[in-house]
């Protein structure tokens, strides 16, 4: 029938095709035929619900597994973001604070760092002549080289402007040292296209190398920074080695 019953047991006797709550069965011409149809009416229409409750909620786990999928990529972003510099994509101070740290945590053999600050020479009057894009573009040319003359446990970062530094657990003595500044200047000055011109940059280099221990940065930034004023000082273009001033290149 039209209404969900059917034909039920002998001699033609319509039923409805359910039992009341009570458990009795209805007989589709009997007394009770209202308060069965309006029972059987409620059963459909709570099944409907019920169909609609799990799509529903079929739906909403979709959009939360969703939302958190952007929430966690929001927090790689934000953890990126603290620790890389904006305009190169490499490393910035707090990535070398953590390098600083972690060196201090390992109990590894090395038991010295290095640290190579690197600041460019004249690099206003790039800024000056060319424009300040045209200086990022050189800046991001520049970090791009220093990368590639790094090892696997070495750091670049850009500690700002038109400095960057490299810190090493692992090439800490002079010999290296001097080697690995003369590869970064070689690097450095390499041609680099500017607009309607080819360029070359130079770069002051200050080194500095401790023992590794607590709350080392301040003197090692220190000792670096002083090493590559007197870089600059001295004519620019090479670098020197604090606290013995041994000029190299
Ligand atoms: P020096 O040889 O003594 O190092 O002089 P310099 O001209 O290289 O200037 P300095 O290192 O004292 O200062 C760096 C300049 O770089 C200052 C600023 O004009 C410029 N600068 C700083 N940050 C940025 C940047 O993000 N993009 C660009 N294009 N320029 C920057
Ligand atoms: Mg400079």
């Amino acid at each position: 029938g039209t209404l969900g019953w059917r034909r039920w047991g002998r001699g033609g006797e319509a039923w409805f095709p359910l039992r009341l709550p009570s458990g009795r069965r209805v007989k589709a011409g009997c007394e009770e035929r209202p308060q069965a149809q309006r029972f059987l009416m409620l059963a459909r229409r709570s099944a409907e619900y019920e169909r609609e409750l799990r799509d529903q909620s079929v739906r909403l786990n979709t959009e939360l597994v969703q939302a958190n999928e952007t929430l966690q990529m929001l927090n790689r972003h934000i953890e990126h973001n603290a620790l890389h510099d904006a305009l190169t994509g490499i490393g910035n101070r707090r990535m070398m604070t953590q390098y600083f740290g972690r060196a201090e945590q390992s109990d590894n053999s090395a038991n010295e760092i290095a640290a190579l600050l690197i600041d460019l020479d004249g690099f206003k009057s790039i800024n000056d002549r060319f424009g300040h894009a045209t200086g990022d573009e050189v800046i991001k040319v520049i970090s791009e080289r220093l990368r590639t003359l790094l090892l696997d446990q070495e750091l670049l970062v850009r500690m700002g402007g038109d400095e960057f530094l490299v810190a090493s657990t692992v090439r800490t003595d002079q010999g290296e040292l001097t080697k690995l500044a003369q590869d970064i200047l070689d690097r450095i000055n390499q041609p680099i296209d500017l607009p309607g011109d080819q360029g070359a940059v130079g770069a002051s280099i200050g080194i500095s190398v401790t023992r590794i221990r607590p709350n080392l940065e301040r003197s090692l930034l220190q000792a670096a920074d002083e090493a590559m004023y007197a870089a600059k000082r001295s004519g620019r273009n090479q670098a020197f080695m604090e606290p013995l001033p041994a000029k190299t290149g």
